[in-house]
C-alpha cells in the first residue's frame, strides 16, 4: 500500500521538501500549503520552494503559509503533489534531488510514475482530496488554515463542485473542511469574484476573439499578443476564461490559445464527457485529464490553431 509507505517515510523524516507543478493553480498551491501546515504541526521541518509563478487570484493563500523557500540542501524526503510528470515539477530554488526518496501523490490519469513511491488516484477530484486522506491517516492535525487551503484546492479543481469529477466523497471532504473552519463564501469570493481589471479585460478580448467550427461544436478563444498589448494586459492572467466557452450551448470542445510570444502558444482545452481531449494535448507533448488538458506549441498562433483543430476533428471523427 503506497499510503502506508508514505506514512512511514514521513514519520521517519525530519526535513521534508514539498513541491508541486509549474503554472501553479488552486490545487497545487492549496495541497502544498496544507501539507506544510499539518506536517509542521507534528514537528516536521517542511519546506515549500516559492512558486515560480503565483497567479494573482490565489495571492490570498499567502496568508495561510508559514512562508516559502529557505530550502535545506538535503531534505530527507521530497513529496511532489499534483504533478503528472517529473518535468512538470516546480523545483524553485531547490536543485539537488540526488538520492533523496521522491514521493509522488497525484490524481492525473497517465501519471508517469516518476516517484520512488507512487500514490495515484485518478478518481480523486483534486490532489487536495488525497492530501486530506493522507493527513487523516498519519494523523496530522488539519487546522482552520490548512482546511481553507484544501477547500480551495478541491473547489478549484472541481469548478466549484460542478465538474464530472465531483463525487459524494468530494462533497463529504468539503463538508469536513467547512466543519473545521473553511469559509465557503469567503474562499469563493477571494478566488472567483475578485477580478483584476486586467483579467476583466482579458475576458473581453478572449470572448471577442472567439471562433466556432463544425456548427458550434468546437469553440476557440484567443488571447493574441497584438490585442492584449493594445489593451495593456498579458495573456497570462486567464485561468477560468475557458469555462465561459464550455457554457455555450452545443459546445463539445473549447480551446483557449494564449500567444505568450511570437513562437510560443499556451493551450488550454476542455471537453464534454466521452471526448478525451488529453489525447490532443498528448499529441502536442502536453497532458492532463480526459476533459481538461493543456500543452504548449512552438510555432505561430495560426499554425497552432490549424494543428489543434485538425487533431480535435480527428478525435471527434468529424474530419
Ligand atoms: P489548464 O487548462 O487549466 O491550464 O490545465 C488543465 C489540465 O491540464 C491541468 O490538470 C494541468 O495539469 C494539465 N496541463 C496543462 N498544461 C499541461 C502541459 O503542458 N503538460 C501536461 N502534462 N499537463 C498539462
Ligand atoms: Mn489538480
Amino acid at each position: 500500500m503506497p499510503l502506508d509507505k508514505i506514512k512511514q517515510l514521513i514519520q521517519d523524516s525530519e526535513n521534508i521538501l514539498v513541491v508541486s507543478h509549474i503554472d501553479s493553480d488552486g490545487d497545487s498551491l492549496g495541497s502544498a500549503i496544507a501539507l506544510q501546515l499539518a506536517l509542521s504541526a507534528i514537528g516536521k521541518q517542511v519546506f515549500v520552494p516559492a512558486p515560480t509563478r503565483f497567479p494573482q487570484r490565489y495571492s490570498f493563500l499567502h496568508r495561510y503559509t508559514n512562508g516559502w523557500g529557505n530550502v535545506p540542501q538535503k531534505p530527507d524526503i521530497i513529496i511532489a503533489v499534483d504533478c503528472s510528470s517529473e518535468e512538470r515539477i516546480d523545483w524553485g530554488d531547490f536543485l539537488s534531488t540526488n538520492g533523496i526518496p521522491l514521493i509522488n501523490i497525484d490524481h492525473h490519469d497517465g501519471n508517469h510514475n516518476f516517484g520512488d513511491v507512487n500514490w495515484l488516484d485518478p478518481n480523486a477530484a483534486a490532489a487536495g482530496e488525497m492530501i486530506y486522506e493522507l493527513l487523516r491517516e498519519i494523523p496530522a492535525p488539519i487546522d482552520e488554515n490548512a482546511a481553507s487551503a484544501l477547500y480551495v484546492a478541491i473547489m478549484t479543481d472541481t469548478g466549484r463542485f460542478s465538474f464530472g469529477n465531483t463525487t459524494s466523497k468530494t462533497l463529504a471532504i468539503a463538508a469536513a473542511l467547512v466543519e473545521i473552519g473553511a469559509d465557503p463564501k469567503y474562499l469563493t469570493t477571494e478566488t472567483y469574484f475578485n477580478f483584476s481589471e486586467e483579467y476583466f479585460r482579458n475576458i473581453g478580448i478572449a470572448l471577442f476573439n472567439s471562433r466556432s467550427y463544425n456548427n458550434g461544436r468546437i469553440l476557440f478563444l484567443t488571447l493574441d499578443r497584438a490585442t492584449t498589448q493594445n489593451f495593456l494586459t498579458s495573456p497570462k492572467d486567464s485561468e477560468g476564461i475557458i469555462d465561459f466557452a464550455m457554457a455555450v450551448r452545443n459546445v463539445d470542445v473549447a480551446v483557449l490559445f494564449k500567444e505568450m510570444s511570437r513562437n510560443n502558444i499556451r493551450i488550454s482545452m476542455r471537453s464534454r464527457r466521452g471526448i478525451d481531449i488529453d489525447n490532443v494535448a498528448k499529441y502536442f507533448g502536453g497532458g492532463g485529464h480526459p476533459n481538461a488538458a493543456g500543452c504548449s506549441i512552438e510555432g505561430t498562433l495560426a499554425t497552432a490553431q490549424e494543428g489543434v483543430l485538425k487533431q480535435i476533428r480527428k478525435l471527434m471523427g468529424i474530419l
